[in-house]
């Protein structure tokens, strides 16, 4: 898809798709947040990228889109709401504060929509989940998503969801460490840079 977007390159280090969708904002708590899903295209690249939509329902979607414009900018200011509810939701829940109410609706509203495409299906004698159709409807990839959502909250991981320690991050992630003791969304970027001010500050300190 188009390679003047980044929503391609995030990390995907969150533990749990609907945690990877919140962190599509680099330095939310920061001055200066980083948008990563601008419009409808980076959502679908987003979604292919995160392994929600194949590449051929990405294809087949972007070319719907091309259709109904209006109703792809919908459901990209849908997404954008429903993230931000799921970032609400869990930033509390990582800081001992009980989610927002209207944040709980919003995903509740969301989840019946998704719900009710959720399909059994036979398969080699098997039994599994589907969502429903192939790529005609533009809000596919939410489903799942909010899914996640609804999972992560009634299973034992939501009291391991962490917000990243590095002032200005925002990033959340399931910390599955032995010690449950992670601060860093990754080591290599706000625990790096965490290190190096310590460092620095250290060295001024001294001088
Ligand atoms: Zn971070």
């Amino acid at each position: 898809m188009g390679e003047d977007t980044h929503a391609g390159n995030l990390s995907l280090l969150g533990g749990c798709l609907c945690l990877d969708f919140a962190n599509t904002v680099d330095w939310r708590t920061s001055a200066h947040p980083r948008e990563f899903l601008n419009d409808y295209a980076d959502l679908l690249v987003w979604s292919a990228h995160a392994g929600i939509l194949s590449h051929e329902e990405a294809w087949r979607l972007r070319s719907e889109a091309a259709n109904r414009p209006e109703e792809a900018a919908a459901i990209h200011a849908r997404a954008i709401a429903l993230r931000e509810a799921i970032y609400r939701i869990f930033s509390r829940l990582a800081a001992g504060a009980p989610p927002e109410e209207d944040d709980l609706a919003l995903l509740n509203r969301e989840l019946s929509a998704a719900l009710a495409k959720l399909r059994v299906v036979r398969n080699n004698g098997e039994f599994a989940w589907k969502w429903d159709g192939e790529g005609e409807a533009l809000d596919r990839m939410l489903w799942p998503v909010v899914r996640s959502a609804a999972d992560l909250l009634i299973s034992g991981d939501r009291e391991k969801v962490r917000e990243c320690a590095a002032e200005g991050c925002g990033w959340l992630f399931v910390d599955t460490s032995r010690n449950r003791r992670r601060k860093w969304c990754a080591m290599t970027g706000c625990g790096n840079r965490a290190k190096a001010r310590r460092y620095y500050q250290r060295k001024r300190g001294r001088s």
